[in-house]
């Protein structure tokens, strides 16, 4: 059992793979789950996406008992970023509270129907009255600040992404975690609102889904560079760095030669992997 001390500020990578679950033996290393991150806020928790990765967690929470309420914030409604959703355990229990909060989506009126839209016929069996939890659903404007307790505050930033999507800045016991997927720069450009959100931050995670190399070859996809995070966390004096939402392609010897390059740039930096987890 994981314990968190009084004012502990954990982070714990349930799923760090973007576009789609990649359970391949190659990729055992880094984990094969889609999109999903803990944060424990001393005796809050609040979980960054719901792909895959979520089912797990959602177990942890269950047989822990330490939490009733969840606060669910999704960046976007990508299948690898929503998907598990109904598998998460917590939901399914009168006892628990879950706050989901989303940015504005095309497509979609609110946050209520970002999770409704997927959970239909023809795409899954049931819809989300089969939930249990007193479920909320916020739906936050553009730049929306707000906050979890009187102790954790959160901002937001829009980022370039199709149908859109939004990063998060969690402040908590003068620490902070910056939430940065998905996003795409054009090369050569510098999204100067991602810098200066991200000002100091002990931990950085951004969408590495690609290489610069292949940058132009995704041209509209919606994604960005490990070498273009590791240059914004360096221009804005992130404490630790590390490179996140990876392609299925991306094995694991890729990802060590990544986690080499950006550790003898930024030592402690590095390649988010399943299972890892930091304290602030
Ligand atoms: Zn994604
Ligand atoms: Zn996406």
């Amino acid at each position: 059992m994981t314990q968190t001390t009084q004012n502990e500020f954990k982070i714990m990578f349930w799923g760090t793979r973007g576009s789609l679950a990649t359970p391949d033996i190659q990729c055992g290393k880094a984990g094969g789950n889609t999109i999903c991150v803990e944060v424990e806020c001393g005796d809050h928790v609040i979980i960054c996406d719901a792909g895959s990765g979520i089912r797990s967690l959602g177990g942890k929470i269950v047989s822990e008992r330490k939490y009733k309420n969840i606060n669910l914030l999704l960046s976007h409604a990508h299948y690898d970023h929503i998907e598990g959703i109904p598998f998460f355990a917590p939901m399914s229990s009168s006892e628990y509270c879950v706050d989901i909060r989303c940015g504005k989506l095309d497509g979609a009126e609110n946050t209520f129907e970002v999770v409704g839209g997927f959970m239909r016929r023809p795409y899954f069996p049931v819809g989300p009255e089969i939930f249990m939890s007193k479920t909320k659903f916020h739906q936050l404007e553009e730049n929306q600040s707000f906050d979890i307790s009187p102790e954790i505050h959160v901002k937001t930033i829009p980022l370039v992404h199709p149908g859109g999507a939004t990063a998060y800045r969690i402040e908590y016991d003068n620490k902070s975690f910056a939430y940065v997927t998905d996003t795409e720069h054009s090369a050569g450009e510098t999204n100067y609102d991602i810098v200066e959100f991200i000002d100091g931050a002990d931990l950085f995670i951004y969408d590495a889904s690609l290489s610069d190399d292949e940058l132009p070859e995704f041209e509209g996809f919606g994604h960005s560079t490990w070498q273009e995070g590791l240059r914004m966390a360096q221009s804005a004096n992130v404490k630790r760095y590390f490179a996140f939402h990876h392609m299925p392609f991306r094995c694991d010897n890729a990802l060590d030669e990544i986690e080499r390059e950006i550790n003898a740039q930024m030592p402690g930096s590095g390649v988010a992997r399943e299972g890892y987890s930091l304290v602030l």
